[in-house]
């Protein structure tokens, strides 16, 4: 009586965020030593190295002059998952693996087709529907087996991309969607060729705006920028301001600016109040008037600081809100920006706060929210109190 075949299909690497998807059909032909069979079981529960010594006794027995086993394996790759899905990629990667094996054996001889999970997939090359069940490779030989070769194929996969990306560390983690991949996605260039680009998680990332690290001299000169340019930029904010005079003075200010980014829910960095700092600078300048050089030596330490900040966190662009008062001198300001421009190859968003309205507006905002406004630049020099 003519040989009736059970095929069984499993796949491997649905899940992670990255790569294919591979699936194996393979039918059992005739028996297979119990040696082999007691060796095969739930793939995810083997180690790497003990499923490479299965897939290669399964080898032997496939290409055997009368095969023990037939079997084929398909890959679809992450471009046709971005394309039409992981479910439709998976099934398009079992249907190839099954019609490749049905020019082994005959359509009419198959008995039953065989499917570890609850799809529900159709195959035009069968005239009955597949049976589907989960987590049958923890239990059925065949299944095991299945599931051992597309496990070896993605792991032989998994290889080569390590190669070209060793720093994913793809060997030990396979890039499910896991706390640890998250991490990893903070940024656009982070996004490899073999990511799936469709899953959530990698479009959003790809989705950025372009961080700006946003160097706030004072609260109220902050809000109109924070507000125009939060849409279009994924902004940080910076606070480094230790020019300002007396310490109270200063507090009440920071807190203000708190109190801002809290309204805008923008994230914001509070550095030092290094006052050692200011004086160094101004010395012998302390009689200087606004805009003049003790000015620009201002303008210069804390843009300074707020480069140096920037490239810490890998930010390419920033700016400060130093323009929008009509008590800054806007050309000193871009002079400094063009200079460390120069010298560092950085990205400097060149805006002057001036224009638009913005400093009317900043008034009109901070009225509305009944928030402190200073009546002096900052330092001790310009408090003429
Ligand atoms: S007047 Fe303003 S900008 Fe000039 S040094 Fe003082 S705090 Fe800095």
């Amino acid at each position: 009586m003519q040989k009736k075949y059970k095929i069984w299909i499993d796949e491997a690497w649905r899940w992670p965020w990255l790569g294919p998807v591979v699936a194996c059909a393979l039918t059992f032909a005739w028996n297979i030593e119990n040696s082999l069979l007691n060796k095969i079981n739930d793939s995810k529960k083997l180690s790497e190295k003990k499923r490479e010594e299965i897939f290669n006794e399964l080898i032997k027995l496939s290409i055997e002059e009368k095969p023990k086993i037939y079997f084929w394996v398909w890959v679809v790759d992450n471009y046709i998952i971005d394309e039409i899905n992981i479910k439709q990629a998976n099934k398009e990667a079992m249907k190839r693996a099954l019609s490749e094996l049905l020019r082994k054996i005959k359509i009419e001889d198959v008995d039953s087709v065989l499917i570890d999970w609850n799809d529900n997939y159709t195959f035009s090359e069968l005239t009955k529907k597949p049976i589907f069940i989960i987590w049958w490779d923890a239990k059925i030989i065949e299944i095991g087996a299945a599931s051992i070769i597309a496990k070896v194929f993605r792991d032989k996969l998994i290889w080569t991309y390590s190669l070209i990306y060793p720093n994913l560390n793809l060997e030990n983690h396979k890039w499910y969607g896991t706390k640890k991949h998250i991490d990893y996605l903070t940024w656009p260039d982070k996004v490899t060729w073999i990511h799936r680009v469709s899953y959530k998680p990698v479009k959003k990332v790809l989705e950025n705006k372009e961080k700006l690290l946003l160097h706030v001299c004072c609260w109220p000169d902050a809000t109109i920028p924070i507000v125009d340019l939060k849409d279009k930029y994924d902004i940080r904010c910076f606070w480094y301001d230790p020019n300002i005079h007396p310490k109270e003075e200063y507090d009440k200010r920071l807190k203000a600016f708190k109190k801002v980014c809290k309204i805008e829910k923008i994230p914001f960095i509070e550095w030092e109040y290094d006052t050692k700092k200011f004086f160094k600078i101004s010395t012998w300048l302390e009689k200087c008037p606004e805009k003049w050089e003790r000015c620009k030596k201002c303008y210069d330490f804390r843009l300074e600081r707020t480069l140096y900040e920037a490239k810490k966190l890998w930010i390419n662009l920033y700016t400060t809100t130093l323009t929008i008062s009509p008590h800054k001198d806007e050309k000193k300001i871009f002079k400094t920006w063009e200079k460390l421009n120069n010298e560092n190859n950085e990205q400097f968003l060149i805006i002057d706060f001036k224009k638009n309205d913005w400093f009317k507006r900043s008034i009109e905002y901070t009225t509305l929210h009944w928030i402190y406004r200073q009546n002096y630049c900052g330092c001790i020099y310009s408090n003429k109190k």
